[in-house]
């Protein structure tokens, strides 16, 4: 753990000149990878020891010098407006080069950055082996399902820090144990009132759709949101009532099942305050099933589905008319009492606020249009002092605990936070708050999966909300299409060290650009695989296309969406039906693969699921995008090729037989490369 790389220090390169001080409008940011390049690194910081060299005017004009290294006794170019540094002459109009991934968040003029606002804490400028890059250096690389050296090509509207607290085991156990709670009284009122299951993954669909509309202070329980009932909740309990209808396997099945509606159906007219009419609509249908099912024999399988069809079609009217006030009713219970809690959590961030002398602040309005390259979600306030985590390291897992509330990570994957945490996090520069903060990402996602990630292992359905793109796939992505930048991620999944995520706050430290909806992107060459959730999905191509309408330069976004298609308009429709669309595949069902979405806690024999649904992929993107980025028939048939079953699993059996390797593959230990 926290095992320092060693990298030598280079004299002169102590400081950045600060990107604030670059027109956006002079760069176009493309994916340039700097991070293993042999050339001398920033500004010369003590003129004396070069000597600076005249170059043509439209190289000055570019922000291009060229000085003598002493050092290395040869001359050198270094580009005043962005940081590049390289030993042989740059080509006239060369792509933007993006020194770290996060210039702004790194180098702000003196006094201008947010982080520094009311910080108990030091702020901490970058470590320095995040600065050490050249020849000497040696290559920490990290090996494990992503590419965490991949630089960013996004630019956003600058945004104002957020208002949320930092994270904090107390507040979010707390926080965690209402959610659990809430969650619990949702089955409740779905049995006591419908006699029904909670439909399964509503309440975490719920929470996706809330985030859609809520303008609230908590990150997880909505607690703002208008309307108050949720029609995605709504929908859902309504669709199994009066009860939950599944394709049955065999002829005895659908026979039951038809029997089991029409009972369904009786027992909730005669139960509930119905209108006449509807009660006498369903009691007639309903003894008319009985009478077929009693007279009819040697119906088929179609024969009983047809029939339940005909049924649920004369009777769901009258059902809905019936419960609809008693369904709100649970929508608005649950939206109401998570609210109540938003506040108690409130209350205890606030008590423990107090006690380090600060306050949650308010919110900030975002009047800025200013350009910035996309840096991590920044705090206006400071983190107070953290709870000790207990850790206990394995083999191949580490548990945290807190509170006898013990989650596990594996052990890469633990690697990979720190890894995240080293590019992103920009107050602790000892790692002291790390562990702590590790434990609040998995206590919320276990919590928002609903899930005890290390008991669900073996269930296969868990959980879709998180299953990611295989390897392959995220690599040509980023090969033929300069993806950098993942829209619906966690620092769980992400394969980029660059990506938005549910939850600005306790992913920040780990590179979250926080929620998707709310990154106002101008440029650069995006991947977005969102969770499933038709209003946030339908949210998500209005917000893409608002971008791509607004922007003039590059913006690019490849979708990947399952291919459900409902009677009404959806979101994958809209995303088909987009001006802005320039292509659109389909992989069948079964012809490929997803990566579980438990992948930090399962084995990588688990990982590799089939997937049971076909899979949309769609391009939308403006004419520069386009024009750089545009899907061809060579990039489309390598990204087909690329999701093919098995390519993750040939892909690493090469790395295992390649003689270059050093022990890895892609879910395996550690690289140094020299
Ligand atoms: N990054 C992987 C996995 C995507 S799974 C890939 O691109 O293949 C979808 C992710 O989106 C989950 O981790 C989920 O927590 C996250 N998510 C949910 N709501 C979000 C939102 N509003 N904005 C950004 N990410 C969100």
């Amino acid at each position: 753990m926290n095992e320092e790389v060693e990298l030598k220090v280079q004299e002169d390169r102590q400081m950045w000149p600060p990107m604030d001080n670059v027109p956006i409008s002079n760069i176009v940011p493309t994916h340039t990878n700097i991070a293993i390049s042999p050339a001398p690194q920033g500004a010369p910081i003590n003129p004396n020891n070069f000597v600076e060299y005249e170059l043509p005017f439209e190289y000055v004009q570019q922000g291009w010098k060229k000085f003598w290294s002493k050092r290395e006794n040869r001359p050198y170019f270094w580009n005043k407006l962005t940081g590049e540094s390289l030993w042989e002459m740059p080509p006239l109009n060369k792509p933007q080069f993006d020194p770290i991934t996060d210039p702004l968040g790194i180098c702000p003029p003196v006094g201008a950055h947010p982080v520094a606002m009311q910080s108990p804490i030091p702020v901490a400028k970058r470590r320095p082996s995040e600065e050490l890059v050249g020849p000497q250096a040696k290559k920490f690389v990290l090996a494990g399902p992503w590419d965490l050296d991949v630089q960013t090509n996004v630019v956003i509207i600058e945004r104002p820090p957020c208002n949320y607290m930092h994270s904090h085991p107390e507040v979010e156990a707390y926080r965690c144990s209402l959610l659990s709670k809430l969650r619990q009284c949702y089955q409740e009122l779905c049995h006591s009132r419908q006699s029904i299951d909670a439909p399964k993954e509503s309440f975490n669909r719920w929470l996706m759709e809330r985030k859609v509309l809520d303008t609230g202070c908590d990150p997880l329980l909505p607690s703002n949101c208008y309307p108050e009932i949720s029609m995605s909740m709504y929908k859902e309990i309504m669709n199994d009532i009066p009860i939950k209808l599944v394709r049955p396997k065999f002829t005895g099945d659908a026979r039951k099942q038809l029997s089991r509606y029409a009972e369904a159906a009786k027992s909730i007219m005669e139960s509930r305050n119905a209108e006449a009419e509807s009660r006498k609509v369903v009691k007639w249908n309903v003894d008319e099933t009985f009478q077929w099912l009693r007279r009819t024999v040697g119906a088929t399988y179609d024969d009983f589905q047809d029939r339940l069809a005909h049924l649920k079609q004369q009777c769901q009217p009258h059902l809905t008319e019936t419960v609809k006030v008693s369904v709100e009713g649970i929508c608005l219970k649950i939206y109401n009492l998570s609210a109540e809690y938003a506040r108690k959590v409130r209350e205890k961030s606030n008590i423990i606020l107090k006690e380090h002398g600060l306050e949650l602040p308010p919110v900030l309005p975002n009047n800025s249009t200013r350009k910035v390259w996309c840096y991590p979600i920044q705090f206006q306030i400071g983190c107070t002092r953290l709870p000790v985590i207990e850790y206990l390291p394995d083999r191949d897992q580490a548990m945290l605990r807190f509170q006898g509330d013990t989650l596990v990570i594996n052990a890469t994957h633990l690697q990979k936070m720190e890894h995240l945490y080293r590019h992103s996090c920009f107050d602790d520069r000892k790692f002291e708050l790390f562990i702590p903060r590790v434990w609040v990402v998995l206590k919320r996602y276990a919590t928002f999966l609903g899930v005890n990630p290390s008991s669900a292992v073996a269930s296969n359905d868990v959980h879709d909300t998180q299953a990611s793109l295989p390897v392959t796939v995220f690599e040509c992505l980023h090969r033929m299409f300069a993806v950098s930048f993942e829209c619906f991620a966690s620092p769980l999944n992400c394969y980029f060290k660059q990506y938005c995520s549910a939850f600005a706050d306790c992913d920040s430290y780990f590179g979250s650009r926080g929620l998707f909806l709310h990154l106002k992107a101008v440029s650069g060459s995006f991947e977005a695989h969102p969770p499933y959730c038709e209003e946030l999905l339908e949210a998500t191509i209005d917000h893409m296309e608002r971008l791509l309408s607004e922007s003039h330069e590059p913006l690019s976004f490849v979708i990947i969406l399952p291919d459900y298609r409902e009677p009404t308009p959806t979101g994958l429709q809209r995303a088909e039906e987009s001006q802005f669309k320039r292509k659109q595949v389909t992989i069948p069902a079964y012809e490929h693969e997803f990566r579980h979405g438990l992948q930090h806690v399962l084995n990588r024999s688990e990982l590799n699921i089939r997937s049971t649904h076909g899979t949309v992929i769609i391009w939308l993107q403006n004419q520069a995008g386009f024009s750089r980025w545009g899907p061809t028939e060579d990039r489309v048939e390598a990204l087909l090729e690329a999701f093919r079953p098995g390519r993750e699993r040939e892909r690493d059996r090469q790395e295992l037989l390649s003689p270059t390797r050093q022990g890895s593959t892609s879910d395996n230990k550690d690289v140094l490369v020299h």
